[in-house]
């Protein structure tokens, strides 16, 4: 690993002064987005400039000055550089990639917006990003047009929310909300807030990672009015906590925010337990907690960047018990098909019977937990109304396999099985008028 460069002696930013270079729209206005600018900043060889030329239809190259200032010119394998300079692999299709493999556009009532679980939806109030991230799971939108949605199509997300009751928490996300000009992204969060069954807001971003120019007094004074407002950034490695960063992020927490970070498991870049580690201990530092840690996803032309599960959990297994537990990161994978993100955690319990159940520790301790002989649950308390008062608002419609727990529910089946079409075809009457014969096969 290199020393980092000062800007200025990169050829391409020779005469830059300060006040430009601290600048977030002069660093937007300027961002790398061709090979002979690049060839600028690190060194390429023929073979490589022509590979990035080659890769840049399937996602467009903008990288901005700042971050493309932090990577090794001589390394191609510097984290900084994976993440943002194209790869010809980008532009190879496995079997299993997938447009759209979280169902985004499949579960979208309103362009633009995604509404999946109960109580929150999200909004991709634009398709551009300060920076280009190569393992991008939204490929298929991201950089589209470079540019904010229509004011039309913002007021149909707004309506929605506005006329859905049940949305307590609304993810402004894309792209990246925050390059948004701050008036264009005070429209939104004003809006939201005017909605009385909105309870947070949150900006997932990058800029912190990329930009951290962005967190200019003007966007926080701003956002401020808007609280509670719950911040979401993107740090994969730990060389992306600069001094420029670091203050970024010292100014939101300042400024009252929630932070937290959604990191990606990336082959080659982050996948081994002491970069993770060094990454989680770095955040927290910084008051940033370590939200989730990905499984990437099945988005088309990113499978080289793809790790195995395996992977992950031998990563938690190093992280949980041996740091401070609010450092370790849920592991998720987000299914195929809309199925949602989903925890999964090396197993920690060993055996169970109906009274005791063994667990093992991260030492390798094995111990035992006696339940209680009356099964645990005392009933609800004489004076507590809060489930009532709850149903009574629609609050908490039964779903899922906590509807089977709650005894609400006997079983959860899928509406395609093959034997209710078989069941429908035996149940319709025949010529003679009776059932037709169902053979059972
Ligand atoms: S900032 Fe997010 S949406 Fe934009 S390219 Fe990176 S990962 Fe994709």
């Amino acid at each position: 690993m290199i020393q980092r460069r000062d800007y200025r002696d990169i050829p391409l930013w020779k005469g830059v002064d300060a006040a430009q270079w601290n600048d977030w729209r002069w660093q937007s206005a300027h961002r790398v987005t061709t090979v002979d600018e690049l060839s600028q900043v690190i060194n390429l060889e023929e073979e490589e400039r022509r590979v990035i030329e080659a890769s840049l239809n399937s996602l467009r190259m903008a990288i901005t000055p700042y971050y493309a200032s932090l990577m090794d010119p001589d390394d191609a394998t510097c984290p900084i550089r994976m993440r943002a300079v194209p790869k010809i692999l980008e532009t190879e299709v496995a079997p299993e990639d997938m447009l759209d493999p979280l169902h985004e556009d499949v579960d979208s009532p309103v362009p633009g917006l995604t509404h999946r679980y109960p109580d929150r939806v999200l909004l991709l109030v634009t398709d551009r990003c300060a920076m280009y991230c190569r393992h991008c799971t939204r490929r298929r939108m991201a950089g589209e047009t470079d540019r904010p949605r229509s004011q039309e199509q913002i007021d149909d997300m707004l309506a929605y929310v506005r006329a859905t009751r049940g949305v307590r928490d609304v993810l402004l996300s894309g792209g990246d909300p925050l390059t948004l000009s701050t008036p264009r992204l005070e429209y939104v969060v004003a809006k939201l807030r005017e909605i009385p069954h909105v309870e947070i807001i949150r900006y997932g971003t990058s800029t912190p990672v990329v930009l951290p120019q962005r967190m200019t007094d003007e966007l926080l004074d701003m956002s401020k009015k808007y609280q509670p407002i719950w911040i979401n950034t993107h740090f994969n490695h730990p060389k992306e906590l600069t001094v420029e960063s670091k203050q970024a992020l010292a100014k939101l927490a300042d400024a009252g925010f929630v932070l937290g970070n959604q990191s990606v498991l990336l082959k080659g870049v982050n996948d081994c337990p002491y970069v993770i580690k060094e990454l989680v201990q770095r955040l927290v530092e910084n008051r940033v907690r370590p939200y989730y840690l990905y499984q990437c996803d099945l988005s088309r032309g990113i499978s080289h960047f793809r790790t195995s599960i395996a992977r992950g959990i031998e990563i938690i297994e190093h992280l949980r018990g041996h740091t401070s537990g609010f450092a370790v990161p849920p592991y998720i994978v987000d299914l195929p098909g809309g199925g949602g993100k989903t925890p999964v955690n090396p197993h920690y319990i060993v055996s169970r019977n109906d009274h005791t159940v063994v667990f093992r520790n991260y030492e390798g301790v094995i111990a035992k937990y006696v339940e209680p002989t009356d099964g645990g649950f005392g009933g609800c308390p004489p004076n507590c109304h809060i489930c009532e008062e709850r149903k009574a608002r629609g609050l908490d419609p039964e779903l899922g396999v906590a509807s089977l727990l709650s005894g609400g529910v006997d079983s959860l089946v899928p509406a395609n099985l093959a034997r209710h079409a078989r069941g429908k075809r035996a149940a319709r009457p025949s010529a003679a008028g009776g059932a037709e014969e169902h053979d059972g096969g």
